[in-house]
């Protein structure tokens, strides 16, 4: 029976380094693993992760039909799907996505993260909570500066805390620029300190 898994942590937790190193652990057996990415923010088609570590990847925009990647993957045979950004998927993506495993006997592993900048959680992941068939936090999480465990994906706007705002803006996780993100605890999330 295929499974329908989702890995979820927060940002600079080393989503995309797992999802690459499945990835290249399964291809080196086996010639059926396709590898997906949405919301790609340089559109080129290519995981990257922190490490350094790439792949070439289908770029696939949220909420875009997924009718001829799907005819692509019959087409190759593909047996294992993996996903990155998940959470940038829509929930009708996830429902299609779900239909892969059921009915073509497709294996996915999904990673994304769980929740935005506001804690609210992503509707693709939220979806992905709902239907899949196992979900996991990554064994690795990011700290606070604190030390503490990190838990929110904080986004900084010319060095504060953003309380509102749209859901997505592109930005890095511990970057310098006029808009970025940082991990904090629970605690600094509240009270907005950045450490240093
Ligand atoms: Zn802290």
């Amino acid at each position: 029976m295929a499974e329908l898994s989702f890995t979820y942590g927060t940002m600079a937790a080393g989503k995309s380094t797992l999802a690459l190193q499945l990835c290249w652990q399964l291809r080196e057996s086996r010639d059926d693993v396709a590898l997906w990415t949405f919301g790609d923010r340089s559109n080129t088609g290519v995981v990257t992760s922190r490490i350094g570590i790439e792949a070439s990847a289908t770029a696939i925009e949220p909420g875009e039909p997924l009718t001829e990647f799907v005819a692509e993957l019959k087409k190759q045979n593909v047996k294992i799907l993996v996903i990155d950004e998940a959470q940038f998927c829509s929930m009708d993506q996830i429902d299609e996505i779900a239909r892969l495993v059921d009915d073509e006997e497709i294996n996915v592993h999904a990673f994304g993260l769980s929740a935005d900048f506001m804690l609210n959680v992503f509707p693709g992941s939220q979806r992905l909570f709902a239907i899949s068939d196992r979900s996991q936090e990554l064994p690795l999480t990011t700290s606070c500066w604190c030390g503490g465990r990190g838990r929110c994906n904080a986004r900084i706007v010319n060095g504060v805390i953003a309380r509102g705002g749209d859901q997505i803006v592109i930005g890095d996780a511990g970057g310098s620029d006029e808009v970025h993100y940082q991990v904090l605890c629970r605690r600094h999330y509240r009270s907005g300190e950045l450490g240093r």
